[in-house]
């Protein structure tokens, strides 16, 4: 296609000004003027849109320093709110870009290290609070599980939060036993009762790989690891030398020690503590501890020293970091709400906080009791929990500032 006679003689006249700003001649005035002409249009256009996109930008903030140009802004408005909005809605600080689980990066003296601190633990037993002192290569301490680990079921699992089932399920292990007794378990039936196949860490290791490569899943959940923290931490250990590469979910009912958590430090990469009662007389009665959410603070305050907030990759699986659980109970919604007053205000109000509704009465709670008399035990705890007291929870909860949940996405995005 031929060039325009006309444009040529613009673009030449602009090279000769541009290149000397010597005289003009006048043949040249002519273009000179259509340029001068062509470029107070193009600077005056350009102002103008400038203005008026900052004026719509700075009114759909509900913010105006000066009134906005009269041009049909109405209609434009929604679609500039569109182009400014960030899509993906996620906060900068908790996105990464990518995520190599922390046991990669220890280096072999530490494991050496670390092993070496599992089996000295097992030999004296103080791994949580309840401080049995003895050695479980020989006996058994409150939790009732030796050397050897009791393991109920191994399976890609669907019930967990969406950020750690994503679309292939959380690798999950279920231990046998526990170091808690909590009259209202929602687990009873693998926690309570010794049911399960006995493995060695090695053997836990090699069902760790095969959930990742058979299972595809998106990290290895152990669910209520608290009394095996020793075995938890070879195998982990041991399958980073099969090639494990997914990410350690510590599943916790947040009765755990310091030291069992030192243990754990550099081999986890989430940890998903329950915080369930905040009175020691409710410790003492449903959980048969004492100092429950004494020894429940230090924990998470730990865990978060280890990992910080909760973070995720782009595809919206969480990758690092804690995320805090707590079982709204019937009638306990007052202990609710220091729970999550403490999270906000000890902890950091970016905590990822779930707070949960499926409270369903089981273990002992509405058994009867025994004897010529019919009462049913735990009778204050025999229903589900209501909306109000659910409700009281989760107001407190973004009156202290929290304001991470785990809950129905009110946009298109992600709720992270
Ligand atoms: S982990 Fe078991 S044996 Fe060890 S202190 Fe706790 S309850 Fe006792």
């Amino acid at each position: 296609m031929r060039a325009n006679p006309a444009d040529s003689a613009e673009r030449y006249a602009l090279c000769n000004l541009s290149q000397s700003g010597s005289s003009i001649s006048s043949n040249d005035i002519g273009v000179t003027t259509s340029l001068q002409k062509y470029s107070e249009q193009t600077w005056g256009l350009w102002c103008w849109l400038t203005m008026f996109l900052r004026s719509m930008l700075l009114a759909s903030r509900g913010t105006t320093l000066r009134p906005p140009p009269k041009l049909n802004a109405p209609s434009l408005r929604k679609p500039l709110q569109l182009l400014f909005r960030r899509q993906l809605h996620l906060a900068p600080p908790f996105l990464l870009d990518d995520y190599v689980p922390r046991y990669q990066l220890l280096s072999s003296i530490d494991a050496a290290r670390k092993r070496s601190s599992a089996y000295a633990h097992l030999s004296n037993c103080n791994l949580c609070p309840r401080l049995c002192s003895v050695n479980r290569f020989e006996t058994t301490g409150h939790c009732l599980i030796g050397s050897n680990i009791l393991v109920n079921t191994i399976a890609p699992h669907f019930g967990e939060e969406p950020c750690l089932q994503g679309h292939n399920g959380s690798g999950s292990v279920f231990f046998s036993g526990c170091n808690l007794r909590c009259v209202f378990c929602q687990n009873h039936d693998i926690a309570h009762q010794r049911n399960g196949m006995e493995l060695t860490p090695e053997e836990l290791a090699d069902w760790m790989v095969k959930l990742q490569e058979v299972g595809n899943v998106h990290n290895i959940n152990f669910v209520t690891p608290e009394h095996v923290v020793p075995q938890v931490a070879l195998a982990i250990l041991h399958a980073r030398d099969l090639g494990l590469k997914v990410p350690i979910v510590y599943n916790t009912s947040a009765f755990d020690s310091l030291e069992s958590l030192e243990l754990m430090d550099g081999l986890v990469d989430i940890y998903l503590p329950d915080f369930k009662v905040w009175r020691d007389e409710t410790s003492k009665r449903l959980l048969k501890a004492d100092k429950y959410a004494e020894h429940a603070r230090e924990s998470i305050r730990e865990m978060y020293r280890q990992v910080g907030d909760l973070c995720f990759t782009g595809d919206g699986i969480a990758k690092k970091g804690v995320l805090v659980r707590h079982l709204v109970m019937p009638g306990k919604e007052e202990e609710g709400v220091e729970i999550v007053k403490w999270l906000a205000g000890s902890l950091s109000r970016d905590t990822f906080v779930h707070i949960m509704e499926q409270y369903f009465p089981r273990a002992h709670v509405g058994k009867p009791r025994r004897g010529p008399n019919a009462e049913k035990r735990y009778a204050d705890l025999n229903r589900a929990i209501k909306d109000e007291e659910l409700g009281v929870v989760m107001k407190a909860a973004r009156d202290a500032g929290l304001w991470r949940f785990q809950e129905a996405a009110r946009h298109e995005g992600f709720n992270i």
